[in-house]
């Protein structure tokens, strides 16, 4: 079996094979579902010394750790080239956890403002209800976080590529200015993916997943990660995690765990897509726009490709004749999906404005870019001639709805 230190110098697809399995004495080929609450000793002093110091091997509670969910965390750690690693049972459990075990009363944050709506309740409400001050900025725009980061500010906080109008952030730049002030760096990467993009590379000092999207990839689990130093997992992270609850089950540790042998062949098969559709819909009549990091017409094109390897898999397009046309659109498809969940193996389709974003008010959704025609696509994993062909005919059909109208 290839250890730890071999594992390091192989590449990422061998590692989400093989990183962080831990074989028990039987010797199965595929790795167990330790589904326990608890585990025992072999007597009284051995509790005792376990409570004291816990080995790498060695497990006390559900809510502390277990073999299964400790496979799925040196795995995912093994990908992003991170030291250490603690799943959480969602993807806002990791984001709340990654701020809220850091932060005190009087502390300063800066987050960009084009965020998944959780994360600005996280930010907007959880946060300044315990006297940390936060400010937005808006994260494609240097000088206004340049402008916002002070002394005092602990952390930055951000998404590398934000929901639903897939801008970039520049996260070397953005690095450069919070590591100034000493504030550590929080980016939430579920669109870019643990495949495209090595984050901690450039400059980011914690990275945080939902493993319910692209890791799971299948639509069936909730999960998150955390990912980052080993100071900041083992010291900062798993204190208030494990005494707060927001461990990931054992169970669903074991589909992210197997997901992760597949992450990156289903990434790179979607992004593929994705960019193939993006490509197509840029000539279909109906859309007023195509917003995709991999092609040339996307304001952040450049930047997107010196950060990422690949425009992603994720598309927003611009329906033109408004929500109407959008609705139409999306009532016309016959292989896309409506949902709002995004990364899954099926193609799947969501109006931000009517669904993920209503919370806001039509003047922030303004501000973000979210028009009423804004529709998000998240690529799948059919064949992407099929797809085109489906977006075709739900354009079509929307088109001429319209005009029966
Ligand atoms: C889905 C999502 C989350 C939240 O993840 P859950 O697993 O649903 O809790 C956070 N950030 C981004 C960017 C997401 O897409």
């Amino acid at each position: 079996m290839a250890d730890a230190n071999h594992l390091k110098t192989l590449r990422k697809r061998t590692r989400a094979v093989h990183a962080g399995t831990r074989r028990s004495q039987y010797g199965e080929v595929s790795e167990a579902i330790f589904l326990t609450q608890g585990f025992v000793y072999d007597s009284a002093e051995a509790a005792e010394a376990r409570f004291v110091e816990i080995g790498p091997d060695e497990f006390i509670y559900g809510r502390y750790g277990n073999p299964t969910v400790a496979m799925f965390e040196d795995r995912i750690a093994s990908l992003e080239g991170a030291e250490d690693a603690f799943a959480t049972a969602s993807g806002m459990a990791a984001v709340n956890a990654a701020l809220v075990s850091m932060l005190r009363a009087g502390d300063h944050v800066v987050a960009a403002r084009a965020l998944f709506g959780s994360c600005l309740y996280i930010l907007e409400e959880v946060l300044t209800r315990y006297g940390v001050e936060v400010s937005f900025v808006d994260g494609t725009d240097l000088a206004q976080w340049e402008a916002a980061i002070r002394p005092g500010t602990k952390a930055v906080f951000f998404e590398s590529i934000s929901n639903p109008t897939l801008e970039v952030i520049d996260i070397a730049a953005v690095s450069r200015l919070a590591h100034a002030v000493g504030a550590l760096v929080i980016v939430d990467n579920v669109f870019a993916t643990p495949v495209f993009q090595d984050t901690l590379g450039l400059g980011a000092d914690v990275v945080v997943y939902s493993a319910t999207k692209h890791i799971d990839g299948q639509g069936r689990c909730l999960g998150g990660v955390i990912l980052g130093s080993k100071h900041y997992i083992r010291k900062v992270v798993e204190p208030y995690l494990k005494h707060t609850g927001g461990a990931m089950s054992p169970f669903n540790a074991w589909v992210m765990l197997k997901s992760l042998e597949t992450v990156e062949l289903r990434c790179r098969a979607q992004a593929d897509s994705a960019h193939r559709i993006a490509t197509a819909l840029e000539t279909l009549p109906g859309l007023s726009r195509v917003i995709y990091p991999g092609l040339p017409s996307h304001p952040h094109h450049a930047l997107a490709r010196a950060q990422m390897e690949t425009g992603g898999t994720m598309i927003a397009l611009e329906v033109a004749g408004g929500q109407d046309a959008a609705f139409r659109f999306l009532n016309a498809l016959k292989i896309v999906t409506i949902s709002n969940n995004l990364g899954d193996a099926k193609s799947i389709i969501t109006h931000p404005a009517t669904t993920t974003h209503q919370r806001l008010t039509e003047e922030q959704r303004e501000g973000l870019g979210i028009t009423r025609g804004l529709v998000r696509l998240s690529v799948g994993l059919e064949d992407p001639e099929d797809l085109i062909a489906d977006l075709s005919a739900a354009l079509d059909a929307a088109q001429k709805g319209a005009a029966g109208a």
